[in-house]
């Protein structure tokens, strides 16, 4: 039974995984490297649970007890006592691998160990842990505390009782568990990401206009968001890693970054947060 859960990382995700644990009555430990960090991770919390009690969707109590059981440290030693740790550091693999090699001297040896990343090999993160059967990848999607999916990931030797309890876990925390295999892009983003990127290779055809293509895909498809408002929300950058990550990851020609992706990415026309992508938003 998971009853504390440890957070490696407190930043977008970390902070996001701790509200929707601590919110569901779990005890929660979440580290980061610094108390800056920290902090700033607890007060993302903070501002959202106050959101939700503004929408009265929860009672400042709920919310006061929700933060009463975040217990937020730079002290990794802390995370001794859970029974399941969530790594959700930087997209690094080195960096990953060194922190869940020295997680593993640290944790309960029942203890499950999961991993968040968007892009790494889980098969291989789990070789770096003393536990691989009890490894397994914990897909939130941004931002966790809406987003109702969590895309379990099995490693090789993830075994089939670390999946039943990451699953009844993503139930605990209020999301919908799906089961993918370890592969690039896992289940969803392998379907999304070359749907974005065919979309771009749309508009640098002049198949249509970035609005048209956006419109189609909403009105036609029942999207919310087209896919080129999408691929600025998420970072062009981001975007084109993703599509190199795969175009090596299958070794197959259907996954090249469409040259338009790249040509923008060139420019440094990144998407929201340089204020200028397939859209404008007037900051660049
Ligand atoms: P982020 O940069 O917002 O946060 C990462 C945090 O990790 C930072 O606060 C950093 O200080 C901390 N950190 C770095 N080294 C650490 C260490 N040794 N020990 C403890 N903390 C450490 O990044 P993020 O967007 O939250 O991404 C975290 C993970 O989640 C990545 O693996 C990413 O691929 C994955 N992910 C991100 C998204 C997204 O949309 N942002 C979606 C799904 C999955």
């Amino acid at each position: 039974m998971i009853e504390t859960v440890g957070i490696i990382g407190a930043g977008t995700m970390g902070n996001g995984i701790a509200q929707v644990s601590a919110a569901a009555g779990l005890q929660v430990v979440m580290v980061d490297i610094s108390d800056a960090a920290v902090q700033r991770g607890l007060a993302t919390v903070g501002s959202s649970l106050d959101r939700l009690v503004k929408k009265e969707k929860m009672t400042e109590a709920d919310k006061n007890a929700a933060l009463g059981r975040i217990n937020a440290t730079t002290d990794k030693a802390r995370l001794a006592a859970c029974d399941l740790v969530i790594e959700a550091a930087t997209e690094n693999e080195d960096l990953k691998l060194k922190i869940l090699k020295d997680l593993s001297a640290t944790l309960n040896p029942r203890a499950l160990i999961a991993t968040n990343t968007s892009s790494i090999s889980i098969t291989k993160l789990a070789t770096a842990t003393d536990r691989p059967d009890r490894f397994i990848g914990m897909h939130f999607f941004n931002p966790v505390p809406v987003m109702a999916l969590l895309e379990l990931i099995r490693g090789l030797q993830t075994s089939d009782d670390t999946l039943a309890k990451a699953e009844a876990f993503a139930k605990r925390v209020g999301k919908v568990p799906i089961t993918a295999k370890n592969s690039p892009g896992f289940a969803v983003n392998r379907i999304l990401c070359p749907m974005i990127n065919e979309a771009i290779f749309a508009l640098q055809e002049g198949i249509a206009t970035a609005e048209e293509i956006d419109a189609g895909m909403k009105l036609g498809c029942n999207h919310p968001i087209g896919p080129l408002a999408l691929a600025d929300l998420i970072g062009l950058d981001t975007m084109l890693s993703v599509m190199d990550v795969f175009y090596k990851g299958f070794n197959d020609p259907k996954y090249r970054a469409a040259p338009l992706l790249k040509e923008m990415v060139d420019a440094g026309y990144l998407g929201r947060k340089t204020g200028r992508g397939f859209y404008d938003y007037g900051k660049a």
